[in-house]
């Protein structure tokens, strides 16, 4: 079936056709008729599947045929929940693109920024809310953002919503929101835990819908996990990306210091490099951003918090520099590649002291990550570049003292 197909109103047709969507994706297929009769849904899907658009494109629908019947412009009438300020700024992005023939307004309420040019937009009115929880338990104590008039509550990402700590606020928040409401949850994973906080949100009769649960890890990236020392990592990072010399790389660290470190160690090859963590303010993470979209610069390293569910299309490699804390953040990072209909590769560096990481990241996955077995020689071989390297180094040193001493005679003789 085709979007053409769907009796969806000509103007959201024509900004789908406009992002280049003909067909939807299968979490698409599934949500799409249950969200548009007004159902709750419990979402489990692999990242890169089209999730946002499964709820954006009925939510837009819906919203655009009541606005069109309504006299009086009454309220926002839907708020979605996401864990990271760059997921919130992305999700505002889609509403915006496929809404963009429609007169539905939508604004991202997000921390890190001024609270003030958000507060005047919300004043003029809009008519769906993409927030981040902080920034937005703010807006609502302060009475700027009214939440009496939500028809439909939306938690991406809601495993981390949930686990964030927002438990508490979000059940308070849901207090606080129109009885008579649609909640649907979106969520790469989820364990028992979450799913029991999750089924007490939603109505009894709640969908369900879960794609592939047996390989968290979308089919089309090819990942493995290949056995380096710790103090070696960075020569094997510069290896695939001097080996992928056009690819977009996405590098994730377990710490913001380890992002500048492996960073300036790429910069002192030659390799050019952004960083992304929580220690940059949400003006330089967005340039950030651009700067790696646009692909002025082809390496991002970044940590977990930061790079959950960022959506660039053509990132080729994703590099698992230090392994993930969480053995669930795996799928999130190595989601990273392989979106829509691209195919995408991940490696994962994993030292002696992280293979316990490894055996829980096995375990979350229920099967084992191909391993890449790297012969001695070829091993010797990407540290060898090293060696030469410094080499080079000595030589270049010996350069530069034989030509300070000439320049000297050369004074002496004057
Ligand atoms: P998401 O899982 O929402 O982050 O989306 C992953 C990628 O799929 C994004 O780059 C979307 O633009 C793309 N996408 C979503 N829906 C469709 C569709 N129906 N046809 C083609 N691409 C899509």
């Amino acid at each position: 079936m085709k979007f053409e197909d769907y009796k969806f109103n000509p103007k959201v047709k024509k900004g789908l056709a406009e992002l280049g969507y003909s067909k939807p994706t299968d979490i698409q297929y599934k949500s799409i008729p249950n969200i548009l009769k007004g159902e709750d849904l419990l979402a489990i899907a692999q990242t890169g599947t089209g999730k946002t658009a499964a709820f954006a494109i009925p939510i837009i629908d819906v919203l655009y045929e009541k606005k069109l019947d309504e006299r009086r412009p009454t309220g926002a009438k839907c708020l979605v929940l996401a864990p990271t300020h760059e997921l919130a700024i992305q999700i505002h992005e889609v509403f915006e693109k496929i809404g963009k023939y429609t007169t539905l307004k939508s604004i991202a309420v997000i921390g890190g920024v001024e609270q003030d040019p958000q507060i005047i937009k919300l004043y003029k009115g809009v008519d769906i809310i993409i927030a981040t929880p902080g920034r937005m338990f703010d807006l609502i104590s302060q009475q700027h953002l009214q939440t009496h008039q939500i028809e439909i509550l939306v938690l991406d990402e809601a495993d981390h919503m949930l686990d964030l700590g927002f438990i508490k606020d979000i059940k308070g928040l849901m207090y606080k929101l129109p009885k008579r409401r649609q909640t649907l949850f979106f969520s790469a994973t989820i364990n028992e835990k979450i799913k029991k906080i999750a089924y007490s949100l939603v109505k009894q009769n709640a969908i369900r819908i879960q794609l592939s649960t047996k390989d968290p890890v979308a089919k089309k990236v090819d990942h493995s996990v290949v056995f380096v020392d710790m103090d070696h990592k960075r020569f094997f990072l510069e290896r695939v990306i001097k080996e992928n010399p056009d690819s977009k790389i996405l590098a994730f660290v377990r710490t913001k210091v380890r992002a500048e470190r492996v960073a300036k160690a790429m910069e002192r090859v030659g390799i050019s490099a952004l960083t992304i963590h929580g220690d940059k303010d949400q003006h330089q993470r967005s340039d950030v951003l651009k700067q790696f979209k646009e692909g002025n610069v082809n390496l991002l390293v970044a940590t977990d918090v930061t790079a959950r569910g960022i959506d660039i299309p053509d990132i080729e490699i994703v590099i698992n520099y230090d392994l993930p804390e969480e053995a669930e953040n795996y799928v999130h990072r190595v989601g990273r590649t392989g979106r829509a209909k691209k195919k995408g590769h991940a490696y994962s560096f994993c030292s002696e002291e992280e293979k316990d990481i490894l055996k829980e990241i096995q375990t979350f996955l229920t099967k084992e990550i191909k391993v890449l077995v790297l012969g001695e020689g070829e091993y010797a071989d990407t540290l060898h570049v090293e060696l030469e390297r410094k080499n080079d180094y000595k030589t270049l040193m010996k350069e530069i003292e034989a030509f300070e001493e000439t320049r000297k005679k050369k004074k002496k003789k004057k």
